[in-house]
């Protein structure tokens, strides 16, 4: 084992163009702006923000489903090396083996037509894993009995099955290429609060005994806190803290971070309610504000955050933070 990460970001963006042409001019979404993370390999790496904070589409960039406009994205695993900014198209299918994702909603996710166990063989055989039928049933079986599906769950269609059961299925089917990396988009969010529990127990010890990595992608800041091992936390399109999932909750630095915290509900009635109430809406990622991006929703801005993009401020060894006044806030 290397100590080099799966995936190691650097500086990537991702833009989609609008308007051009009858439309007016053409103009250019920010939807990942120069954003660096590493996720080193058999983790949970969580990234959370609002909705239109870019999450899905930096996990998308990850998996190859979106050019690249700048930056670097390397996949590295015991020597199987790409580099996502340059991928010839049969890489890129090779590479697509090696990484898959977990849909949020496991009601659309599925097809209806097709029986439990044609949607788990379906990357089997668009991918042409496996030599025939039977090898392809035995994978199936196999990676039915690793997500808690019965072997007559297997000839039954997605309406039969509970949203858990179905988001078992959509995991199954995930995992049945033998991927390296995950992308969890809102894997849970659609899903009872006791049923989340269990797949989020269930992908945990997916992760142990597959060593897989994932990208586990969240609005939901206490789903994160009870899976994760890294946090990094994103708004409009950059990361603006990263930290150890302890050091994120225990000792947090950046004013977006600890207003999403602050939303997290209480069990207790009778705690001191302190959530700190965001402002307005998330900006435009197409017109995103000059200076740092959050200073027009920060109860802490000052002149200087308006026009001079804060650089990242180290906390702690793996803790950084981008503002300005991160070691003088008390927050
Ligand atoms: Fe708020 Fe300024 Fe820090 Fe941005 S740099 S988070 S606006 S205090």
């Amino acid at each position: 084992m290397t100590d080099k990460p799966l995936i190691s970001v650097s500086n990537l963006s991702v833009h989609f163009s609008i308007g051009g042409k009858l439309f007016g001019p053409k103009r250019f979404v920010r939807a990942v702006d120069n954003v660096s993370i590493d996720i080193a390999a058999g983790t949970f790496f969580g990234l959370v923000g609002e909705s239109g904070s870019g999450k899905t589409t930096l996990g998308r960039a990850l998996l190859g489903v979106y050019p690249l406009a700048g930056g670097h994205a390397q996949f590295s695993d015991n020597g199987v090396e790409y580099d996502l900014s340059n991928m010839s198209a049969a890489e890129l299918k090779d590479y697509r083996k090696r990484c898959q994702l977990i849909f949020q909603d496991p009601y659309a996710a599925l097809s209806p037509r097709m029986t439990v166990r044609d949607i788990i063989a379906e990357p089997l055989e668009v991918m042409k894993l496996t030599s025939s039928r039977k090898e392809t049933d035995e994978r199936v079986r196999e990676v039915a009995a690793k997500c808690r599906l019965n072997l007559e769950h297997l000839r039954r269609f997605p309406h039969a099955f509970s949203g858990g059961q179905r988001q078992r299925i959509s995991i199954a089917r995930a995992l049945v290429c033998n991927p390296r990396f995950l992308v969890a988009d809102e894997c849970v969010a659609a899903l009872d609060v006791s049923i989340q529990a269990d797949i989020l127990n269930l992908l945990n010890s997916l992760q142990k005994e597959m060593g897989l990595t994932f990208l586990f992608i969240s609005h939901d800041l206490s789903v994160v806190a009870h899976t994760c091992d890294h946090v990094a936390v994103m708004y409009l399109g950059q990361i603006v803290e990263i930290a150890p999932t302890k050091a994120l909750f225990s000792n947090t630095r950046h004013p977006y971070t600890k207003a999403l915290l602050s939303a997290i509900p209480h069990l207790d009635p009778d705690a001191e309610k302190t959530a700190i109430k965001l402002e307005g809406e998330i900006p435009s990622p197409i017109n995103p504000p000059p200076g740092c991006k959050f200073h027009t929703r920060c109860s802490f801005a000052r002149d200087r955050c308006k026009v001079e993009p804060p650089e990242w401020t180290k906390i702690d060894d793996e803790h950084f933070v981008a503002c300005h006044f991160a070691d003088e806030l008390s927050l």
